[in-house]
């Protein structure tokens, strides 16, 4: 038993830009005194801290990846992009979509990035590990083969999917997405692929504000395997629990993938500045209890981990410490410590027989 962590540090010199917040600076947007984007370095860089504060690490196999190549990077993303981005990293940076501002390299930074995805899906499908988690910035479920967006300059788990398929490791993929935000990127993907299951649970309306229905379930032969949550604001632990109980776990186990993939994001914490959720660490804990059981039922414990969103540069590092502490087994923790508050601040009954009776529809419509 054996659990990898990937990650360089090369990943927290992303830069991302003139941004406050959301809003690029100008007109009335003042420049924020430590400028830049939500998905700055820190939430990553005090989860990698944390976990050498309180020795976890020492119980994970920490390494790095190559970046991933350009032939990896072709089987998702168009030549014609690819150039492009490399074109502009090269003169010194810029903006090729919508808030995906990257500095001198960029292009390297995301190949990186999507490498230690690679390199955590290999290690774990070629039974070098028993499970994986990759810490890759900058994140990659928002970005379109042609288009990225929502932070998202290249499509990590895409390219590592695509990559693992390519090279005979694995077919049949499940890829569930808790990020806070709609799995917009890996759903365009693999929209046609029916051996690839795509599931995202998310605020609903929140980003992209135009995608993440329920009715979009796949086009052809891939029919029923995109599977979208919409939760409206509001939604607590419960919820969340609720939600991987009643459809996305039955629907992997029915799937019958060979991996159990998750894009992982904790911007669903209470605390998060882009979303209006109420998950507390101990439900991402519970979350990735439910997929590690699962999967050490349905595919031999294979179950690989990319980092995607969660702006809270407090918070995010005891959620990680949480998910890493699950899939490891290891004794050492890093209590929250606004587990109390947040216990206190969940939905009362009836909010969440709302939510429930949600979820319950939601089933019933994907005949779950
Ligand atoms: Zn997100």
């Amino acid at each position: 038993m054996s659990t990898g962590f990937f990650w360089d540090e090369r990943s927290f010199w992303h830069s991302g830009g003139n941004y406050a917040g959301n809003l690029p600076v100008g007109g009335l947007v003042q420049p924020l005194a430590a400028g830049g984007l939500p998905e700055s370095p820190e939430t990553k860089r005090r989860l990698k801290n944390l976990i050498d504060v309180t020795g976890l690490s020492k119980d994970l196999v920490t390494r790095s990846a190559p970046e991933a190549d350009r032939d990896m990077l072709a089987r998702v993303h168009p030549t014609a992009f690819l150039d492009d981005f490399k074109r502009v990293s090269d003169a010194g940076g810029g903006e090729l979509g919508l808030r995906t501002p990257f500095g001198q390299g960029g292009y390297e930074l995301a190949a990186l990035s999507a490498g230690l995805s690679v390199g955590a899906m290999r290690a774990v499908l070629t039974g070098e590990l028993t499970n994986a988690y990759a810490l890759s910035r900058p994140p990659g479920h928002h970005c379109l083969p042609d288009f990225p967006n929502g932070f998202c300059l290249l499509a990590n788990l895409a390219i590592a999917i695509r990559t693992m398929q390519a090279e005979g490791l694995a077919r049949r993929i499940a890829v569930l997405d808790w990020d806070v935000h709609h799995g917009n990127g890996t759903e365009a993907v693999f929209i046609e692929d029916p051996n690839v299951l795509t599931i995202s649970i998310h605020q609903e309306r929140n980003y992209p504000i135009d995608t993440g229905d329920a009715d979009v379930r796949g086009i052809g032969a891939a029919e029923g395997t995109n599977i979208n949550v919409p939760l409206a604001p509001g939604g607590g632990h419960r919820t969340y629990l609720e939600a991987m109980e009643r459809i996305a776990l039955p629907a992997i186990r029915a799937f019958e993938p060979e991996i159990i993939v998750i894009a992982n994001g904790y911007d669903a914490a209470l605390i998060d500045p882009l979303s209006c959720m109420l998950a507390t660490a101990d439900t991402f804990r519970q979350m990735t209890k439910m997929v590690k059981d699962l999967a050490g039922d349905i595919c031999n414990g294979r179950l690989m981990m990319a980092h995607e969103g969660g702006y809270s540069e407090v918070y995010v590092p005891f959620c990680g410490h949480a998910v890493l502490e699950e899939m490891s087994g290891s004794k050492i923790t890093a209590p929250d410590p606004l587990a109390e508050t947040f216990a206190a601040r969940q939905p009362n009954a009836k909010m969440d027989a709302v939510f429930s009776a949600h979820l319950a529809e939601l089933a019933g419509y994907f005949g779950i």
